[in-house]
């Protein structure tokens, strides 16, 4: 086998001009690991944030990409249930190589065989986020039957999975979108109302649909320009869950401003969730692919690029201008 393959690495922050389609070494599977053959890589915005440096990184040159799927093409030392020729999906804390290439070594723990009826594309289009979601509504807060929950962004990759986990649960979703035809989306994702935010003033808007009382959560994955809406849309003891910085990291904030409804703020990490607890990447992920076997998560594909158009799926999600998800095809 080739020892080099094509990857997407930078060796400066910056906009999508410091991301180069070059030749790396292929890696090999280490301790705990298996080397994966993707045939599609979930494009992510926390890849955004790692290129620009709002997460920066330590090394260079560094790599991209925190999930994929495909086949296992090489199992390492103390690997146990995964064998060459698995199909897999998995997540992965990028690193040189990370997803957007065309092998991973990812570690054995967060990687998944895949279920009959579960295509590589639908692992790529739905592990990150699907777990983000799930992980969100079910492990670090529990939504309940007939909950107010409102979702920012509810028709991006992340936004559309928790309409439609939080209305299979029975909640009340209310989504904000920045144009009518991703309201439209969203309400196919099982928004009851949307509010256009770019246009609308949200909290009236929120105030009116829940008579008054305001929601017990707030899924907050815009970030700088919602926050200050997102808190004030809370009802008493309401969670605010500011989980992403689409338009920027949130300012500084006074604690003092929880009181008035006595609420919640977290800022959950799905990385951090997945270490806390020992097998719950492996039960998260089985109950997230059953979900998806029962068409309760439909992930919506968007586009598939090619590795080499990495850029160009970074400024369509950057500038606004997708739904659901962008995967690239190493091979192409
Ligand atoms: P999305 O597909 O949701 O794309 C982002 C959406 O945010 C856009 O489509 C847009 O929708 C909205 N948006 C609002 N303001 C802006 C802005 N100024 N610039 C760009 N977009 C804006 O992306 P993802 O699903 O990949 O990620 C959503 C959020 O979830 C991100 O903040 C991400 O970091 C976070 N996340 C966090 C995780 C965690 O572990 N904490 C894990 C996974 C994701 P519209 O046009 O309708 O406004």
């Amino acid at each position: 086998m080739a020892s080099s393959m094509k990857a997407v690495t930078f060796t400066e922050h910056g906009g999508t001009e410091v991301l180069k389609y070059t030749d790396i070494d292929r890696p090999t599977a280490g301790e705990g690991q298996v080397v994966i053959k993707n045939e599609y890589a979930g494009v992510n915005f926390i890849d955004t944030y790692h290129r620009s440096g709002l997460y920066p990184r330590s090394t260079f040159p560094a790599g991209l990409g925190e999930e994929g799927a495909g086949t296992v093409v090489e199992v390492g030392p103390g690997v146990t249930g995964l064998a060459v020729g698995d199909s897999v999906g998995y997540v992965s804390r990028s690193t040189l190589g990370g997803s957007f290439a065309e092998f991973t070594a990812a570690q054995a723990g967060l990687v998944t065989k895949l279920p009959q009826g579960v295509s590589t594309q639908a692992a790529a289009a739905v592990l990150l986020q699907g777990l983000t979601a799930l992980s969100m509504v079910k492990t670090t807060c529990q939504v309940a039957a007939g909950d107010w929950v409102l979702v920012h962004a509810a028709a991006g990759g992340t936004g559309q999975l928790l309409c439609q986990l939080c209305s299979d649960i029975g909640a009340k979703v209310i989504g904000t979108t920045s144009t009518p035809e991703k309201a439209e989306v969203a309400k196919r994702c099982g928004c009851s109302d949307v509010i256009l935010y770019s246009h609308e003033d949200v909290v009236q808007r929120v105030m009116q649909l829940t008579n008054g009382k305001g929601v017990k959560f707030v899924y907050d994955g815009v970030g700088k320009s919602t926050f200050d809406a997102s808190l004030k849309c809370l009802d008493y003891l309401g969670w605010l869950i500011c989980f992403g910085n689409a338009s920027g990291k949130p300012e500084p904030f006074d604690v003092l401003r929880l009181a008035e409804k006595s609420a919640r703020l977290m800022r959950p990490s799905l990385f951090s969730t997945l270490a806390a607890e020992p097998g719950l990447t492996a039960s998260l992920t089985a109950e997230l692919l059953q979900l998806v076997q029962q068409g309760v998560v439909v992930p919506e594909v968007h586009k598939v690029y090619p590795l080499s158009a990495v850029a160009q799926a970074q400024q369509d999600l950057t500038g606004r201008k997708t739904t659901g998800k962008l995967l690239l095809r190493p091979d192409t």
